[in-house]
Order: C-alpha cells, then sequence, then structure tokens
C-alpha cells in the first residue's frame, strides 16, 4: 500500500533495501534482492519526526528516533507477547546509518485496529465518558474525573484514520465486523494482558501507565498474530509520574505536552480549526521535549541514554 495513505516522507536511501512505506514517524524498507512484497522481513526506522494533532511538525527532535527503537526494544524483552522483532544490530543486518533507531522485524500483515488499553480515565476516553457514561460503549460507574483510574483495564480499539484525520473510537462488536470474532477476542486479550504486565513494570518504577495503543499483525508464515510496530513509549502511551497523580485535571505526562501545549497557544499564531498546517516549534520546546524522551527512557529501563 506504498504512498495509498502514507506520509510523504524523505525517507533515507538504504544500500540493500527498498523502501516500500512511510507513516507519521517510521519509514519501512524491504530486502532489494527480493521482489516487491516477497520478503518476510521488513526493516523499520523510526525517524525523529514528531506529530501533534494528527500533523507531522515540520520540526524534527533530536534523538527520538533511536529514543523510540531503544524502549520498545527493552520493552519487547519485558513483555511475554510474541514479537515481530528479528535483530536490531549492524550484525543482525541492519545498515549502519540508521543503527540504534531501526529494527529488523517479521513481515506482518496488520490488522486495520489500534489497540488500546485503558486502566486510567482522559483523552478521548473522558470525552465519551461525560457525554454518556461509557468509553467505546463500555459502560463505568458514575463519578469519574480526568485522571480516574478505572476499576480494572478496558479494551478501547479505534480504527486507523486518513493522514491529517483523527483515529476514531470503534466499539469491540466493530472489530468482530472488521477481523472475526476470533481475531477479535485474541487482540482483545493479548493487549489486555499486555497492559496488566506492562502496568506492573511501570509502577515499579514510579511511573503510572495510563493508557497504550499497540499494533498486532499476522505472521504470515507461522501464521501467528504477532505484536509489531513500537512498544510503550511516549508516542503511544500516556506515562504519568506516580507521585504526582491526582484525579480531578490534566496529568503532566511524559511525552508531548510541551508541544500540545505550544501549538495550541496564542504565541504559536496556529489556526488549528482552519485546517492549515502547524508551524515549526521554538528551540526550548525542541529542547524540553527531547529531556522528556530522555527521561522516561531512563526513569522506565534504569539505563543511561547515551
Ligand atoms: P499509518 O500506518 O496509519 O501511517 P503511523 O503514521 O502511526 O500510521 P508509523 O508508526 O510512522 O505510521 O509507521 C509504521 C507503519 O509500519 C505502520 O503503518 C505500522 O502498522 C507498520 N508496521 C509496523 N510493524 C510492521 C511489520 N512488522 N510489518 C509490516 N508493517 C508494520
Ligand atoms: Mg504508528
Amino acid at each position: 500500500n506504498v504512498g495509498s495513505k502514507g506520509y510523504q516522507a524523505e525517507a533515507v536511501e538504504l544500500p540493500g533495501w527498498r523502501h516500500i512505506y512511510s507513516g507519521k514517524v517510521r519509514d519501512l524498507y524491504e530486502p532489494a534482492e527480493a521482489e516487491p512484497g516477497e520478503s518476510s522481513e521488513v526493516l523499520v526506522v523510526a525517524s525523529d519526526r514528531i506529530s501533534a494533532y494528527d500533523y507531522v511538525l515540520s520540526s524534527t527532535i533530536p534523538d527520538k528516533g533511536r529514543i523510540l527503537t531503544q524502549l520498545s526494544l527493552w520493552w519487547f524483552e519485558q513483555l511475554n507477547v510474541p514479537n515481530h522483532v528479528l535483530g536490531s544490530t549492524v550484525d543482525d543486518g541492519v545498515p549502519a546509518e540508521v543503527a540504534g533507531r531501526a529494527m529488523i522485524c517479521r513481515r506482518l500483515e496488520m490488522y486495520p485496529v489500534e489497540c488500546i488499553a485503558r486502566g486510567y480515565l482522559t483523552g478521548s476516553g473522558l470525552a465519551e465518558y461525560r457525554e454518556s457514561g461509557t468509553v467505546c460503549e463500555i459502560p463505568l460507574p458514575e463519578g469519574l474525573v480526568d485522571g480516574s483510574r478505572l476499576p480494572e483495564a478496558i479494551f478501547t480499539p479505534s480504527a486507523k484514520a486518513e493522514y491529517g484525520e483523527h483515529d476514531e473510537n470503534i466499539t469491540y462488536e466493530d472489530v468482530t465486523g472488521m477481523v472475526g470474532d476470533d481475531a477479535a477476542a485474541q487482540l482483545r486479550d493479548l493487549t489486555l494482558e499486555l497492559y496488566r504486565e506492562a502496568e506492573g513494570i511501570a509502577r515499579a518504577r514510579g511511573i503510572i501507565l495510563a493508557d497504550t495503543k499497540v499494533e498486532f499483525g499476522v505472521d504470515s508464515t507461522t501464521g501467528y498474530i504477532t505484536l509489531g510496530d513500537e512498544v510503550l513509549t511516549p508516542d503511544s502511551s500516556r506515562f504519568w509520574d506516580v507521585e504526582t497523580w491526582e484525579p480531578g485535571h490534566a496529568q503532566p505526562s511524559f511525552d508531548k505536552q510541551f508541544v500540545r501545549d505550544w501549538l495550541t497557544s496564542a504565541e504559536s499564531g496556529w489556526d488549528r480549526a482552519a485546517g492549515g498546517e502547524p508551524p515549526a516549534l521554538p528551540t526550548d520546546v525542541v529542547e524540553r521535549t527531547r529531556a522528556r524522551y530522555v527521561e522516561a527512557y531512563e526513569r522506565l529501563t534504569g539505563r543511561t541514554f547515551a
């Protein structure tokens, strides 16, 4: 599906690899020697691009691609769910130009569903709850506020949107209609299992995993449902500090908060409602955002980001 809905990125040319797709953040390649679409491997390269409000910004965040890749690799090792990673070093075959921010992966036939687990109420979940007392039509108890912990984690899938459009919350029923009953049940169970596992690991490090989005696909060589893409990064998850968590208002999170705050401030001059491209970020917003990504990586992994 090259170019059908992808982001028009200037992906780097890599010897031995053919560029096949670019999302908002990642560029995908396949081995150049294989017939197009035939190889069972892909190279997933994370860029320093940053998206906000469904747009890719013209500014990049230095080291973001490396941080996302290294954090995902760390999580893939912690989790019990089968994942797509085959290798991540130059010895494994990763081109030196992108070493550190790339993974060689099993090629998956991705499901068109963003698998989201929420243990806390905020964001689009909170918006739906305020209207109807539900999230993805799952009824929740009364009296919850922004940041409340849910009685138990829930599966709140969304459908992938076109570039510049917002992903749309869908119901579990919708997922069964899209992928069938068996696959839907597996996607839900794997997502909730992953969330519970990761939530415990993060909590032990003083971080609340409020919610997270994962993507699965089918490995055509084995037929198994496999965890793909990136996992449990600040781009795909809301991380909150255990120390400062206080339901009743928006929680400061380890992600693009500075970017969103600046873009929606008068200073940026961006008229979001008019649908124009967002402006470039000032240097201090870039720097503070980079520091947040590094901090999330270091707190979760216990490693120093080199
Ligand atoms: P979109 O795909 O809608 O453009 P996005 O902007 O979030 O989403 P990125 O995350 O930047 O895209 O790009 C990663 C793309 O690669 C996603 O489309 C994802 O589904 C796909 N992908 C991830 N892992 C694999 C894999 N192992 N095999 C095939 N595709 C994969
Ligand atoms: Mg993505």
